[in-house]
């Protein structure tokens, strides 16, 4: 529905780059996630599908349509963006109603729409209540309510729960993803958290210094990555150099930190690594076991509950199943 043709993007007379040959596809009625570290270029890509923006490369295609340099109020896109952007001195109603006012609809039609998306976000009460008096969760999802009021077809949505506690931000999680599968919409999120990322998505882009580095489903992101970037920004991987347990070639494996067991005996037949604790770390439901192997490799293992008989500074055996290591060659 929504395709990501060979875009590029650069600023500053073609310096700086922002956006390296990006290309994928996106379904209808899909839950996409961009998801990348600080300045990978996400939030440019996410602009230059609102049309904020236009690609210096390539084409964006709405059903195979080019609409890369059609102006934003053309597109069937409409942005939620991180600051809400809701206006002051008007009201809840007004907030909404703005937007489909400048689409000329028609009064009778705006009052019953501003009342269905009232509605679709529970806030049917706030109705009439200034903006400025609400937290920032229901602020949260009246600007929802706004980008959603004209019927867009893909809803963008960049960052949209930076700005909340962690406790709200899981509640309004599940909102979104309520939302999404109620209004049967694309959606588009821009993050650069992973668990939002893996919670939320149908698929996820992982996006590194301008380039898309692999588009999957948060299941073959995280269990199958396909470069050692994407395995440590994905979830917490171990990265171990292949040489360590006598594998050949320069390659890297990599195992995710719940899949290794530490014991103070020697393991068995499993895959191991002697390491010495550098830090135990209790977090509730599981303990953070970190140490350095042979050579300063660091290793780490996640373990459930709390751990006793081992301290810093102790010798242990890091031992995982074959079944669980992941082979990386870039
Ligand atoms: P963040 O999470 O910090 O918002 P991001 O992944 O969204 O980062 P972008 O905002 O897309 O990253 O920026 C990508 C790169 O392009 C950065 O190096 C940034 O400095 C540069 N950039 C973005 N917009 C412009 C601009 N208007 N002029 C010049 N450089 C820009």
């Amino acid at each position: 529905m929504l395709g990501i043709d060979h875009v590029g993007k650069r600023f500053g007379d073609g310096q700086i780059t922002a956006l390296d040959d990006a290309k994928f596809e996106i379904s209808d009625n899909e839950f996409f996630t961009l998801l990348g570290p600080s300045g990978c270029g996400k939030t440019t890509l996410l602009r230059i599908i609102a049309g904020f923006e236009h690609p210096t490369e390539g084409r964006v295609l709405l059903d195979g349509r080019d609409i890369g340099h059609e102006p934003p109020f053309k597109r069937p896109v409409n942005t939620m963006f991180q600051s809400y952007a809701l206006f002051p001195h008007l009201n809840v109603r007004q907030n909404i109603a703005y937007g489909l006012e400048m689409l000329r609809w028609k009064p009778a039609d705006i009052r019953r729409r501003v009342d269905e998306v009232l509605d679709l976000v529970q806030m049917p009460a706030f109705a009439d209540r200034r903006t400025t008096q609400m937290s920032g969760g229901q602020q949260q999802r009246i600007a929802l309510a706004r980008a959603l009021a004209p019927r867009p077809r893909v809803l963008l949505l960049d960052e949209p729960l930076s700005a909340l506690d962690l406790k709200l931000r899981k509640a309004m999680q599940s909102e979104l993803k309520r939302l999404q599968r109620e209004t049967s919409l694309t959606f588009v999120m821009v993050t650069h958290d992973q668990e939002e990322a893996l919670a939320l998505s149908d698929r996820i882009a992982v996006m590194n210094k301008g380039k898309v580095l692999q588009v999957g489903t948060p299941e073959e992101i995280y269990a199958r990555p396909k470069t050692c970037f994407v395995a440590d920004f994905i979830g917490e991987a171990n990265l171990i150099p292949a040489g360590l347990v006598g594998l050949a070639g320069g390659k890297t494996i990599s195992i995710r930190t719940e899949q290794i067991s530490v014991r103070t005996r020697p393991a068995d037949e499993r895959r191991s690594v002697e390491a010495i604790v550098t830090a135990l770390t209790f977090l509730g439901a599981d303990t953070l076991i970190e140490a350095r192997c042979a050579g300063d490799v660091p290793i780490k293992a996640r373990v459930r509950g709390a751990v006793s008989g081992l301290s810093v500074g102790d010798r242990a055996d890091f031992a995982w199943d074959h079944s669980s290591e992941w082979l990386l060659s870039e």
